[in-house]
């Protein structure tokens, strides 16, 4: 007995001082970096100019970095790996003492991620959930699973299989749609595709919603690179392969507002967008101020708003708490595994957008002003 107690102290001493070692050799990284990092250079790294909702994110995040007192290295690599690849590199030659990536292509960067930590660089993904590292530290983005759902669930009420408070509509189908998904290499795409198919799903087993082109699954459906003239072609594509007979397309799941545009002008090329002929149901993502104006247009149906001004303020908050030794506040520790790590994220929620609650959501919140959308 005596001598059971003896050893279970021994091994309480043995983990208390572990602990303690362990705990004070935390401190020392921590308490250098506390030190050194009033006024540190943060690097921003952004995935492309192409579409407004990254230059928007950039100005905001570099902006709130420096009204906290941080110096700022914002760069766009114009959806080029390798020359996002090099502004990682520079950053971290330049001394950066936090990094904040929306990355090109998940997988890309693990190489530049290692050097990070080996310089006790902390990282935060943007947005885009950063895949195969184990050094990731945090995770800032917005509920993409519900954006997905969000996505299918507005090409549902505009077809009018439900309303939009989610109780069923009056609509009886079938009706004929379409498939888009994101960039195969930005883990967000998988995640809007799945939300939107498990919301779809019911119906198209039902045969309420028929995929005419048979195409359904995410390879064949997604979009690399979120480009809207390859969108446009694959939709050109449909409408003469399945569409030439005579059926015409009801809805299409498009994930993002730069691929709507280009899937309503190959529409429009085909000639819907009339009186006789209107448009589909088009479904997108980011409230772009074009998409935005589409949809006053009654040309795009809906779109989903993600406020960037409150990315950047979880962003820099997080940020900030790491660069002064604390722990940033996280309200997701299970849905983000990168393939090697579950990473601590903080998730934001996205709002739909339709013609009759664009004022409230864009307008009223001071995201655009009415201006903007004439
Ligand atoms: C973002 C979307 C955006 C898309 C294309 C995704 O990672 O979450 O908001 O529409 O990239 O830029």
């Amino acid at each position: 007995m005596k001598i059971a107690k003896l050893a279970a102290a021994a091994v309480g001493l043995i983990v208390v001082t572990g602990l303690a070692a362990c705990g004070s050799s935390t401190k020392t990284v921590d308490q250098e970096q506390a030190g050194g990092t009033a006024g540190a250079l943060v690097g921003v790294t952004m995935p492309t100019r192409s579409s407004e909702r990254w230059i928007h994110d950039g100005e905001n995040l570099k902006s709130q970095l420096e009204a906290l007192g941080y110096k700022v290295d914002l760069q766009y690599a114009e959806n080029d790996i390798p020359t996002q690849v090099n502004q990682i590199e520079n950053q971290i030659t330049k001394g950066a003492k936090l990094l904040v990536i929306a990355s090109i292509d998940g997988t890309a960067i693990t190489t530049q991620l290692q050097e990070a930590a080996d310089k006790h660089i902390p990282v935060i993904a943007y947005d885009r959930l950063i895949r195969k590292s184990p050094n990731v530290d945090y995770y800032a983005t917005f509920d993409n699973y519900k954006v997905g759902v969000q996505q299918a669930t507005s090409l549902l009420v505009g077809l009018g299989l439900k309303k939009a408070d989610g109780s069923d509509g009056t609509a009886k189908g079938p009706f004929n749609i379409e498939l888009f998904a994101g960039s195969p290499d930005d883990n967000n795409a998988t995640f809007f595709f799945n939300g939107a198919m498990d919301t779809l799903k019911p119906f198209i087993d039902k045969g309420t919603l028929v995929v005419k082109s048979g195409e359904t699954d995410f390879k064949t459906v997604a979009i690399l690179r979120w480009d809207p003239a390859t969108a446009q072609r694959r939709m050109e594509d449909l409408l003469t392969k399945t569409y030439a007979k005579g059926a015409k397309v009801q809805g299409v799941l498009s994930p993002y507002d730069g691929l709507s545009i280009g899937i309503l002008s190959a529409l429009k090329s085909s000639g819907y967008g009339t009186a006789g002929q209107p448009y589909p149901i088009v479904t997108g993502q980011d409230a772009e101020v074009a998409s935005v104006k589409s949809i006053i247009a009654g040309e795009q149906y809906a779109t989903i708003y993600k406020d960037t001004r409150e990315l950047a303020k979880v962003t820099v908050k997080m940020a900030d708490a790491v660069l002064k030794g604390g722990t940033p506040e996280v309200n997701n520790t299970k849905d983000y595994d990168n393939g090697v790590k579950v990473v601590p994220s903080y998730l934001l929620e996205p709002v739909v957008v339709y013609k009759d609650n664009y004022k409230a959501t864009l307008i009223d919140t001071g995201y655009y002003t009415e201006d903007q959308l004439k």
